[in-house]
């Protein structure tokens, strides 16, 4: 594996900015409203997601107490869109009873409890994976957890950061221990590893297109060693 220092990620992160600009994630108009989209976003394009985040809005269900009385007999057909609808009402039901009886529903106080002790209850509810529980810590309660993916192994490791087999808390100690503890930072990179991943470095990358191809220090090793 090729030497990652924090000069190569910044310069790595500074790429993508000025290609894509900043990413503004995210979109939601309030911070239970993320931790909801957070959960409806498994496995599934954000379009999905956000359609099944308005149903939930326009049908007045985006209250921790309203939701959870509204069951998910009533939640599933709402979220249709985005796709395991039956599995992702019960996963929000999961998250609402652990809400309403550790944290009385408070998004402020769920923000005020040890960041550790959140994240390791919240990877004891069933359905409740590392990449769900990190975007809930960094994007709804603005804690400094770098979110990793699948989009992010496939890059760092094509860039020759590490290898395609590496666990996710490999992949989150990878970032954590070179940069530095600034949630911006944090938001806005796995955004552009998303919009990257999502767009140009696909399983059949563009790398022609890629504006981490060849920056400065950044060399893109499946890139070269490709001739692509
Ligand atoms: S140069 Fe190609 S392989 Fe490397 S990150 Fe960009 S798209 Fe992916």
């Amino acid at each position: 594996m090729s030497e990652c220092t924090i000069t190569h990620l910044v310069s790595f992160y500074s790429a993508l900015k000025d290609a894509h600009g900043l990413q503004h994630w995210w979109p939601s108009e309030s911070r239970f409203e993320t931790i909801i989209g957070a959960i409806l976003a498994q496995s599934v394009s954000w379009t999905g997601a956000h359609k099944a985040v308005c149903a939930l809005k326009d049908a007045g269900l985006l209250e921790p107490h309203l939701l959870f009385k509204a069951g998910p007999d009533t939640i599933a057909p709402l979220i249709r869109s985005s796709l395991y609808y039956n599995q992702k009402a019960r996963k929000i039901m999961i998250f609402l009873s652990w809400f309403l009886d550790t944290c009385d529903g408070e998004i402020s106080k769920m923000a005020s409890l040890p960041c550790l002790m959140v994240r390791e209850e919240l990877l004891q509810l069933s359905g409740f994976g590392p990449e769900t529980v990190d975007s809930i810590l960094l994007y709804a309660l603005e804690k400094p957890v770098f979110v990793a993916d699948a989009y992010t192994r496939r890059i760092g490791s094509r860039q020759g950061w590490f290898s395609e087999d590496i666990t996710y808390a490999g992949m989150q100690e990878f970032f954590m221990s070179r940069l530095p503890q600034d949630i911006p930072l944090y938001n806005d990179f796995h955004a552009q590893i998303v919009y990257l991943g999502n767009r140009i470095c696909k399983k059949n990358p563009g790398c022609s297109s890629c504006p981490v191809r060849d920056h400065g220090i950044i060399q893109c090793r499946y890139a070269h060693n490709m001739n692509r």
